[in-house]
């Protein structure tokens, strides 16, 4: 717990003094440029991969990045999503998986979470993306295979965000635009869904697709996904 409580200090005197009515203002009130959901993966620093600012991002995260559908519970995940959406009025949402995710791992291979029944129960959300992966990638296996399966779940989460009626309300209307992301946990990459080429590709232009890179496969939702290839807002 040292290197936490040694970094607050450091932040106190290196980053919060310098910029003292900077973070004066936040407290004003936010005004996010995007709803960030993630990982919980320790790996993943949703700030620091996109080099925004407290206040910038909207950040729910989870095991997996899951966004259970509508009626499935109470959760956290919607009271956020219609949060974001009507008391801060974000237009841009952007679910973002990873590569090497254990949540994955554990999806496709349901042994690993013997013995961890609240995450075999959450990962419910996700039965679609086990489904998908099953029946549509037996020709791959290791990293590609969770690979795929990390893409395809960024997919199936997109697809239960719009069964949210506040999304689906502005989804009828055009007025929201949902992303689909995927990080590279070993170059710091990340990729973004393009509908029309049903591919992952980089949101920066040097970057190579995630290798072993998958194509994701055609499906009539995928295409009918709202998803935008333009990254979230640069600025409000
Ligand atoms: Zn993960």
């Amino acid at each position: 717990m040292q290197k936490l409580v040694d970094g607050i200090r450091r932040v106190q005197l290196g980053v919060v003094e310098p910029k003292r009515a900077k973070f004066a203002r936040l407290a004003n009130g936010q005004s996010p440029l995007a709803m960030f959901i993630t990982c919980a993966d320790s790996r993943i620093n949703p700030n620091l991969i996109t080099q925004t600012d407290p206040g910038d991002l909207f950040i729910v995260r989870n095991v997996g990045n899951l966004v259970p559908p509508h009626r499935a519970n109470n959760s956290g995940e919607a009271a956020a999503v219609e949060f974001a959406i009507l008391g801060l009025g974000i237009r841009d949402i952007i679910v973002c998986g990873h590569t090497h995710c254990g949540a994955m791992q554990g999806l496709i291979d349901r042994p690993r979470l013997k013995g961890l029944p609240e995450v075999r129960r959450w990962l419910r959300h996700a039965d679609s993306t086990r489904q998908i992966i099953e029946q549509n990638y037996g020709h791959l296996e290791g990293q590609a295979r969770l690979t795929a399966a990390g893409q395809e779940n960024v997919l199936v989460q997109l697809q239960n965000l719009q069964t949210l009626p506040t999304v689906a309300a502005l989804i009828s209307r055009q007025e929201i635009r949902l992303h689909g992301w995927m990080y590279k946990i070993d170059t710091g990459e990340v990729f973004g869904y393009h509908p029309d080429q049903r591919q992952f590709l980089p949101l920066v232009p040097t970057a190579k697709p995630p290798a072993p890179h998958v194509r994701v496969r055609a499906r009539a939702r995928a295409a009918a996904l709202p998803v935008q290839r333009k990254p979230a807002r640069a600025g409000r």
